[in-house]
């Protein structure tokens, strides 16, 4: 029986072990202690990231390695692809660790994306906002659920946004007018064979994910979700799941970012379709048949943030097992719609 490794133990890692189990596949979780969410449904490797001993180790008792989060140093993944393939590919990785990169790639693959400038003074800001207008202040990197975020609505915000991020690598990006957002997930087997999950529709507040609906409203936009996959998948000469992240403007999609890995809105997968996108990024890095994605029951999906409350809705309840704290995606609840 193959063993799949994989760098973290959080949700994402739970959600493979858990599909892994039914595929009749190990897992085998790296993460620094044993109490994290996929402890309740995988063993745990313990060791740091920049441990290599550890590194090493850990890879003599698994076939290949995935991971659950993309903010990993690219020394890490060197060490570990010479001893084990790593996949989706450090490229991949690279790209979705720093929006500017990310950008970078979608205006070179045709992508419509937000507008944007590179920030690294105060000054920049200035001339930025004043090509763009109002906009949202990142960090390149590490930012996630909303973190490393401030919005700029008037001038008078600029030198608040820019003391409270100052110090790390920036990007202005102009306010996008969207009517939805939406993700298009979908998975390239080594092969190159790429199969698709429907757009599913995201609906965000303060920056988290609060629920998605698969399939989307917005299903007139298929062609178009798919052909930009199309795009990145191959650009990234890519193995394993995929989602990106759009905003949906009348008839455009604009991206907004990737994940190159499972993602949250495609936790709906599981109870929405026939095979979901745990099951084909395993199969994908596991060089098995991937399986083509079809509705079988329209469903929604809730995460459960901050805090726990009981449900008495028909449904399926997944709890990471993590504790309560503000702002914290604790599990999510899938319900059938009809
Ligand atoms: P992000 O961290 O980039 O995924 O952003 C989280 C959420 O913030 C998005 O899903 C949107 O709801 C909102 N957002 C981010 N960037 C923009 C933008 N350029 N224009 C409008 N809304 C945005």
């Amino acid at each position: 029986m193959k063993t799949i490794g994989i760098l973290g133990a959080g949700q994402l890692a739970q959600l493979l072990a858990h599909s892994a189990y039914q595929l009749g596949v190990n897992t085998l979780c790296f993460a620094d202690h044993a109490d994290f969410p996929a402890a309740r449904l995988s063993p745990i490797f313990e060791g740091a990231l920049d441990d290599f001993d550890a590194l090493a180790r850990f890879a003599e008792q698994v076939d290949v390695v995935t991971f659950e989060n993309e903010n990993i140093d690219d020394a890490t993944i060197d060490y570990l692809a010479n001893l084990k393939p790593v996949l989706p590919s450090k490229k991949a990785m690279l790209v979705a660790q720093d929006r500017l990169n990310e950008k970078q790639m979608f205006d070179q693959l045709g992508i419509t994306c937000a507008p944007y400038r590179d920030v690294n003074s105060h000054e920049q800001l200035e001339s930025a906002y004043h090509e763009l207008g109002p906009g949202i202040l990142k960090t390149r990197r590490l930012g996630y659920d909303g973190k490393g975020q401030v919005r700029i609505n008037h001038a008078d915000d600029i030198a608040m946004a820019y003391a409270s991020l100052e110090g790390q690598s920036l990007i202005y990006e102009g306010l996008v007018d969207f009517d939805s957002e939406c993700s298009q997930i979908a998975t390239r087997a080594e092969n190159g064979d790429i199969v698709f999950y429907p757009l599913i529709d995201n609906h965000h507040e303060a920056g988290i994910l609060r629920h998605s609906i698969c399939p989307s409203n917005r299903l007139d936009l298929t062609d178009l979700g798919q052909a930009y996959a199309i795009k990145l998948l191959e650009h990234l000469n890519y193995v394993g799941t995929l989602a990106i992240e759009f905003f949906v403007d009348d008839q455009q999609l604009i991206a907004n970012e990737i994940a190159p890995r499972v993602h949250n809105s495609g936790h709906v997968t599981i109870e929405a379709c026939n095979a979901s996108q745990f099951e084909n990024h395993l199969r994908a890095i596991c060089a098995l048949p991937l399986r083509s994605p079809k509705v079988v029951q329209p469903s929604r999906m809730d995460n459960i943030i901050s805090k726990f409350n009981g449900s008495n809705e028909i449904g399926h309840l997944y709890h990471y097992g993590k504790e309560e704290r503000e702002g914290r995606k604790l599990g999510h609840f899938v319900m059938p719609l009809n």
